[in-house]
């Protein structure tokens, strides 16, 4: 038990006749003389706007590398960065990981406290445009979101091991501290108590809200700590009625809870995490397995359990989901006629790599591919655990995410059972021919001590290639130019397909160049456009790997409407106007539905198949959004069309199809204009000036209908919630009297692809 404050316990203090509030307030006085004083300490400012940010920033002297930390004013618990670059200020959004708390900004590396992602900044750039020099003065940092907080009386609780019904009323006090508040050590008081084995505390901390996923200073959730102090009863009441996960893992080293409990010889702490559904092979950032750490240490019960431990019987056999003869587009069409449901899934063969096997699913409207890898009898996907089965693979994603983007729920099942490839059954791997190590998230190496490395990738990682269509060099015959792309020339020319058919197309080339920097960005967005699917969206047949890499596209006859508009004003009006707005709104509403986020929506990438039929194009900047969140985050530092962006997307990097709607907004103000450039000569930073400060708006195009105008004025709602989905402006067209003929996919079921 550590010393407590004043020499005296809150069980001796209560008995002397000291009343709660009082014993309270003596923990409060005595942390508060504890806190920091330093101006460089007092970065936090708590519920600050962004112009109010920009204001502070400017009255402290705009200096290089000033910085402050700020509490969202909308959204509680929301956190960003401002900081002083050049002059200008930036801001970043900070990211909290819904899998462990941790704070990062960017792809950057995880950190359990504020204090410490801070610390790490001051070091050096590390990503951003520059290292945080000076603080803006504002207030300490809140203890609970520092990774070395302060002892409270909580802590202090728990450390006495104090009777439920006085720990009850310390929770229930209108001064009780923040439960999530990390104490001198690093740990919350439910890691303590954990750590402890105090059952009714941990359950009374957890009922309260204490959050179970908290990580301490070193990246362990109490359930490792659990494990450690050999707590079997703890492990089960987290695991069944806090609902912590087996399978999470520490920050730093990879372990997960198993690893523990094997590390220290804990067999009955093992036993419980199996028979709670727990992987027995995980992987810890070295690849070690908790087998590997029983056996180093010399564990032997333990090794003995991790040995002889035996799988619950899947519940699908390998007839209710593997596909013999079914290729990627097959799958995605069994996936799709069986409605896309969230975690229905098929496993099938790789064409790309034979003997291995696809498991493909879908989440949200979108499918997903997983390369499940074999090696020396062990089944796993990207840095999951090993199997020694598909089935027991399968069974265990049924069972928990664990990285995918949800549970498997439904199988796919084949229609001829008879007709099915023998799976590798059962078998025991020799535990000494290991797959090779997962391989770490490519963070940012930290030249900083005690910062928490992200050691896992929180999703695993759908594998693109193998959606991929390859074209064969010898099947296409190579045109004119017909533009230039950002990774070399677009060219046109025929592809003969593999009915023989002669299909005119465009080729997007990757020039030699761009090799390098560009392949992985070029693969990336084929694999987005290979699964799309509209009268709307320019069609992708393949890439051909020939001398150059080449996007082999449908070839959109007429180009660019941009450039069409510029080039014959007078040859189109109104009516094409609208139609076009109709048609990019229903190949948006289609994109949206399936997921997916554009990015780069403006009149540049819109493509005229005829004067009646537009196509959206250019999917170099878009993202399918990822489980869990509707939004996808940018990277610093890549092209950002600022004109076309929405405020969020510009502040914090944030785009959703909210965001595309603000670029349709945008987009049909071009058309209308007759494709004037959007804010005339307005540099990037006086167009948000002219958004937020000034709160203006694009003025109506001459001779643009009011009621266009007004759907514009709607796309450009400052709060994302308040715009238009792309569904109802589909529906907003689809309705609308002055579309009803026109050639809309969607508006006539015939037209419908
Ligand atoms: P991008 O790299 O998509 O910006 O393409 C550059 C230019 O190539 C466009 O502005 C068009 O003029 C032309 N282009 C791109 N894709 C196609 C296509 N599928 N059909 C016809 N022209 C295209």
């Amino acid at each position: 038990m550590s010393k407590p404050l004043g020499g005296r316990t809150i069980t001796a203090r209560l008995k002397s006749g000291e009343n709660l509030t009082e014993i309270i307030k003596h923990y409060e006085n005595y942390n508060a003389k504890q806190r920091t004083h330093n101006h460089e300490d007092l970065w936090f400012h708590q519920r600050l706007t962004r112009g109010n940010a920009v204001h502070n920033l400017k009255k402290s002297g705009s200096t290089q590398g000033l910085f402050l930390v700020r509490e969202s004013v909308n959204i509680k618990g929301s956190f960003v960065l401002s900081l002083i670059h050049k002059g200008d200020t930036q801001h970043f959004q900070i990211t909290t990981s819904p899998h462990s708390g941790c704070f990062s900004i960017d792809n950057g590396p995880p950190f359990v406290g504020l204090d410490q992602l801070v610390h790490f900044y001051r070091t050096g750039c590390n990503g951003l445009p520059t290292a945080l020099i000076h603080a803006c003065k504002g207030h300490t940092v809140p203890a609970f979101l520092q990774q070395y907080g302060e002892n409270t009386i909580i802590h202090q609780a728990v450390d006495e091991g104090i009777d439920t019904a006085v720990f009850n009323q310390i929770l229930n006090h209108s001064n009780c501290p923040h439960l999530n508040t990390r104490n001198n050590s690093g740990r919350t008081a439910l890691h303590e108590a954990a750590a402890r084995g105090l059952n009714d505390l941990v359950l009374e901390l957890y009922k309260r809200g204490a959050d179970v996923k908290t990580r301490d200073a070193e990246g362990n959730s109490p359930l490792h700590l659990a494990c450690r102090g050999d707590h079997a009863e703890t492990c089960k009441i987290l695991v069944k009625h806090c609902f912590s996960k087996p399978q999470d893992r520490c920050c730093g080293t990879g372990w997960v809870p198993l690893h523990d409990a094997a590390y220290y010889g804990h067999h009955q702490c093992i036993d419980m995490l199996l028979r709670h559904g727990a992987a027995c092979y995980p992987r810890s950032v070295n690849g070690e397995t908790p087998l590997d750490l029983a056996d180093k240490r010399h564990q032997t019960n333990s090794l003995l359990i991790l040995q002889r431990y035996q799988p619950p019987k899947p519940h699908y056999s390998s007839s209710h989901w593997l596909h013999n003869a079914v290729d990627r587009h097959k799958a995605v069409e069994l996936l799709e006629h069986a409605g896309l449901r969230n975690g229905c899934f098929l496993v099938r063969m790789s064409k790309r790599h034979p003997g291995q096997y696809v498991l493909t699913m879908s989440f949200d409207k979108t499918v997903f591919n997983y390369e499940i890898k074999n090696k020396n009898n062990w089944f796993y996907i990207d840095d999951g655990p090993l199997f020694s089965s598909l089935e027991y693979l399968i069974d265990y994603y049924c069972r928990c995410s664990d990285g995918l983007p949800a549970e498997l729920t439904s199988p796919v099942t084949p229609f001829a059972r008879n007709d099915l490839p023998p799976v590798p059954g059962p078998s025991r791997p020799k535990m000494n021919e290991r797959p090779p190590a997962p391989v770490p998230s490519n963070n940012k190496p930290s030249k900083n001590h005690g910062v928490i490395q992200q050691s896992y990738i929180p999703g695993l990682l759908p594998n693109p290639s193998d959606t991929l269509e390859d074209i064969e060099p010898s099947s296409i015959v190579l045109g004119r130019e017909l533009g230039q792309g950002e990774f070399g020339s677009v060219l046109m020319g025929v592809w003969t397909n593999p009915l023989g058919k002669k299909v005119p197309v465009a080729l997007k080339t990757l020039h030699g160049e761009h090799i390098n920097t560009g392949e992985a960005e070029f693969e990336r967005e084929a694999g987005v456009m290979m699964g799309l699917n509209h009268l709307c969206i320019v069609k992708l047949y393949g890439i051909c790997r020939g001398e150059t890499m080449m996007m082999v596209q449908e070839l959109v006859a007429m180009g660019s409407a941009l450039d069409y508009i510029l080039d014959y004003p007078s040859a189109v009006g109104q009516a094409d106007f609208k139609l076009w707005g109709a048609q990019i709104a229903s190949g948006m509403n289609y994109l949206e539905s399936k997921g997916f986020v554009h990015r780069d929506l403006a009149l540049r990438n819109i493509l005229l198949a005829s004067k009646a039929l537009v196509k959206i194009s250019d999917f170099g900047l878009s993202r399918a959004v990822g489980a869990g969140s509707n939004y996808y985050k940018a990277s610093a530092g890549g092209r950002w069309p600022v004109k076309w962006y929405a405020p969020e997307s510009i502040n914090y990097g944030t785009f959703s199809s909210s965001s595309d709607v603000w670029s349709y907004g945008i987009t049909l103000w071009e058309i209308f204009s007759k494709g004037e450039q959007p804010y005339g000569t307005m540099t990037g930073a006086q167009v948000i000036q002219y958004i937020e400060d000034d709160k203006r708006r694009l003025i109506r195009p001459e001779g643009c209908p009011e009621k266009v105008y007004s759907i514009m004025l709607q796309c450009w709602a400052y709060n994302p919630k308040e715009r238009p989905t792309f569904l109802r402006l589909h529906h907003k067209f689809r309705s609308d009297p002055d579309y009803f003929n026109m050639e809309v996919p969607g508006h006539r079921d015939n037209l419908d692809s």
